[in-house]
């Protein structure tokens, strides 16, 4: 199966030609747009022309690179590690410039579409990199195998915590996301000033000005969260250990609600804007790519269950959680992560075939002609801008 994942670079040590070659190229690539005859290089024309359909009159787009015609090469000279060379009108075969990439850029990986753009005099390259990945076979139960589990959540978007030793000891608990709350208060208040003030065309103003920046914001979030799991992961496995992601993904969210808690405008907008989707598909992305196995699980249940002792007699308050039977307290979200992890593990022992080959349904692991993999990867491009 093959992955693709963007790697971040900046343009580094620009002499004055080469500035002025990639300034002339991405300025005359905004005219172009906005129908000018200007000098551009062909392939970067028609790139353009095959992906800019609408153009907006303030926005100022990249230059879209044909995979074909950017090259890559590790130099290891001094000012940089890698040089691309980068298509331009009036240099023949481009120009070769310096970058320093946000992550080693590997020979088995494909180079595909890349993107130029300017932000605050500086050039970036984002380059969209494809790999062949196996989906990994997670091995029968070990001492050695570590379940990290991560639960989605509201409150607490990314709930992760690892289990060692088959779940008898539970380590590294992690509470993450919780900025996706303030970040999406602070533009529904701003929203809702637009619509106070009655600006003509709100909407379309609201576009423009504040919806992508949220979800870029969200993103960013979300990026980090799900990085920071996968990179653990990671380091688990060249340890020696075997770490298996297992998340569950709140399933019958968009029909319940919370108890006590009345339907209304407030409560529904939180629920239908929860980012679970995404955090799922950047989990799965990211942990494919460094071949760590990942398991959605339903987790039916699972937050009304006692992990302790395994009663379905609990009471939930708000954020946090009692059993009735044992007397148990803990954060209702953590309780639900433990449970998922539990839940894998008892499938695991008694290895049913369902869960212990690797559940890569389609939804999960198909990013080639997945319509929503190209948007999470254009979106992974925008958001870490
Ligand atoms: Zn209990």
């Amino acid at each position: 199966m093959k992955i693709k994942k963007t790697i971040k670079t900046k343009i580094v040590y620009l002499t004055k030609v080469k500035q002025r070659l990639l300034e002339e190229e991405y300025y005359n690539l905004q005219r172009f747009l906005h129908g000018e005859k200007v000098k551009l290089y062909s392939a970067n024309k028609q790139q353009a022309k095959r992906f800019y359909k609408k153009i907006k009159p303030n926005k100022e787009y990249p230059i879209s690179i044909r995979k074909d015609l950017l090259k890559v090469e590790k130099r290891n000279t001094k000012i940089a590690e890698y040089w691309t060379k980068i298509p331009v009108a009036g240099r023949r075969g481009g120009v070769w410039v310096a970058v320093k990439p946000h992550c080693p850029i590997e020979p088995d990986m494909e180079i595909c579409e890349s993107k130029l753009f300017k932000k605050n005099g500086e050039f970036f390259l984002y380059i969209t990199v494809q790999k062949e990945a196996e989906i990994p076979k997670p091995q029968p139960i070990t001492n050695k195998t570590i379940i990290i589990v991560c639960d989605i959540g509201e409150a607490n978007p990314v709930v992760s915590v690892e289990l060692w030793n088959q779940g008898k000891k539970r380590k590294n608990v992690q509470f993450q996301g919780r900025d996706v709350r303030s970040v999406r208060a602070h533009y529904n208040n701003l929203k809702k000033g637009v619509g106070r003030k009655k600006i003509k065309h709100a909407i379309n103003w609201i576009k423009e000005h504040l919806a992508n920046k949220e979800s870029r914001k969200v993103n960013d979030i979300l990026h980090k969260a799900t990085r920071k799991i996968v990179n653990r992961a990671k380091i688990l496995k060249r340890c020696g250990y075997e770490p298996v992601i297992v998340f569950g993904g709140l399933k019958n969210v968009r029909q319940s609600r919370i108890k006590g808690e009345a339907r209304c405008r407030k409560n529904n907008r939180k629920i239908h804007t929860m980012p679970s989707y995404k955090i799922k598909q950047m989990l799965t992305y990211k942990a494919l790519w460094e071949e760590v196995p990942v398991i959605p699980l339903n987790e039916a249940y699972t937050s009304k269950l006692c992990w302790r002792c395994g009663t379905l007699n609990t009471e939930i308050k708000k954020r946090s959680f009692r059993c009735k039977d044992c007397g148990l307290e803990y954060n209702r979200d953590l309780n639900g992560a433990i449970n998922i992890g539990n839940m894998l593990l008892s499938y695991m022992l008694n290895s049913k075939a369902a869960v212990n080959t690797p559940q890569t349904s389609p939804e999960y692991a198909a990013p080639k002609g997945d319509p929503l993999a190209y948007q999470s990867a254009r979106e992974e491009t925008l958001s870490e801008i």
